[in-house]
């Protein structure tokens, strides 16, 4: 697009709208970003737990293959014009190294997440920051953009970059506000529900183990035909599961009360670990079963489950009965859970749902509605897991929407 006398407008300062200003300030051009809070970026900054886990070690196929598949195909062309490797190097180029840790989990060198705000900002430095000031509607004349009305008078633009997120986390200034504008302009928004937030449930055995924290579980949940399972760290707390695998397990329970099943030990099948029941009680037949359990499971879980279904303490291994040590491997391994609700947005990290994804141009974010819209990060309907995917699409959907303004 030739420069034109108006500039391009961006709505929200969050990491999306922050990448699409610095690298339209790279290449010259007069950005205007317009932030309805009183500074930029609050969400980076409680991102990752203070420490903003910006993106995820691997290749961009490798990143992808962690979306729903039709987020991931419409990713494609912003992760592959961005994959990690190359956004690390551009934020080490913005004087912010970055580490990749044992899980694949990349975060700023220093563990503060203000330096990924602040690398983003240092890069935007020509753009002009309004803070303070809300969008409220987006101008169109014949198909085109022509302007943004604002809490402080309107504003002519050449271009419009829609990046205000969703109404996940409201206290960083989250709003469902892009929908409003995108949905006056008649677009489809698919209706959001709080994604990433912790489970609860109403099993009673959960209760005494709140604080408790386990490396690796599974979760599974039905969803549509089949079922969904998701592997990784839970954390009992008061009400139910938070953790990654909780989290990301919220991503597919679209309607709740749910019932999903949780494997404590997911390196064994309930008929494995049967066996193996069998096996050791065959030798140490006065073992203790929760103390057996104790190597693999900490002994409040352990005992916790078993008494959930009915197995004595301490019992040993010679006195498990057929049906007790069927009982005690499906308890470890599939026990069932009903998941009462999933956190509300106030829990959330994420929304599930959003912009409808036919409607947005996938190889530059432009709207096929309105032409000179350009809409990117969290507003689209492109959910992620933990673990640095949400930002790194936020990133690079705002960094190709930048690109493809400069470019035309
Ligand atoms: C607690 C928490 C921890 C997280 N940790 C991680 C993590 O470690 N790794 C990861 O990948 N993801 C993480 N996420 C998710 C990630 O932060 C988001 O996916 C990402 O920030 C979305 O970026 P965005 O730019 O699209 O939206 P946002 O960051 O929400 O930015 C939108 C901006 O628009 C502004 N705005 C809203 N309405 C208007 C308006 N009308 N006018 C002007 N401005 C407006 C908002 O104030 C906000 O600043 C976390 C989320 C939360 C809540």
């Amino acid at each position: 697009m030739k420069p034109s006398a108006n500039p391009i407008v961006i709505i929200g300062a969050g990491a999306a709208g922050l990448m699409a200003a610095a690298e339209l300030a790279a290449a010259g051009r007069r950005t205007v970003v317009l932030e309805r809070g009183d500074r930029a970026g609050r969400k980076i900054l409680i991102s990752g737990g203070g420490r903003c886990n910006f993106t995820h070690d691997g290749d961009a196929a490798a990143l992808l293959a962690r979306f729903p598949q039709r987020a991931a195909r419409f990713l494609k062309s912003a992760f592959y014009e961005f994959p990690p490797a190359e956004m690390r190097r551009w934020f080490a180029a913005h004087r912010m190294e970055s580490v990749v840790e044992p899980d694949g989990c990349v975060f700023p060198q220093t563990g503060r997440a203000g330096d990924v705000r602040d690398a983003l900002l240092g890069a935007a430095t020509t753009a002009e920051f309004r803070t303070s000031t809300a969008a409220s509607a987006i101008i169109a004349a014949e198909g085109r953009v022509t302007g943004v009305e604002t809490s402080a008078g309107r504003i002519a633009a050449s271009a419009v970059i829609l990046a205000a997120g969703g109404p996940a986390w409201p206290t960083a200034g989250a709003t469902g506000d892009g929908f409003t504008m995108l949905e006056a302009l008649g677009h489809t928004v698919i209706p959001p529900r709080p994604g990433l937030a912790p489970l609860h449930a109403d099993a009673a055995w959960i209760r005494n183990l709140q604080g408790v924290s386990l490396p690796r579980a599974r979760l599974m949940c039905k969803s549509g035909r089949g079922s969904t399972s998701v592997e990784g760290p839970i954390l009992f707390t008061h009400f139910g599961f938070s953790g990654p695998a909780a989290l990301d397990l919220s991503l597919h329970l679209a309607e709740t009360p749910a019932e999903i099943t949780v494997s404590l030990l997911p390196s064994y099948t309930t008929e494995s670990l049967e066996e193996q029941l069998i096996a050791v009680a065959a030798q140490h037949g006065q073992r203790r079963l929760d103390l057996l359990l104790k190597s693999v499971l900490p002994q409040r879980v352990a005992q916790a489950v078993l008494a959930a279904v009915g197995i004595p303490e301490e019992v040993w291994l010679g006195q498990l009965k057929k049906d007790w040590r069927r009982a005690a491997a499906v308890a470890l391994t599939a026990m069932p859970v009903r998941v009462t609700r999933v956190g509300g947005w106030d829990e959330a990290m994420v929304i599930v749902g959003g912009c409808a994804l036919g409607e947005i141009k996938p190889q530059t974010l432009e709207s096929r509605k309105v032409a000179g819209l350009y809409v990117v990060g969290e507003l689209l309907d492109l959910a992620g897991p933990t673990g640095g995917y949400n930002l790194h699409a936020a990133l690079s959907t705002g960094r190709l929407a930048a690109q493809s303004i400069v470019e035309m």
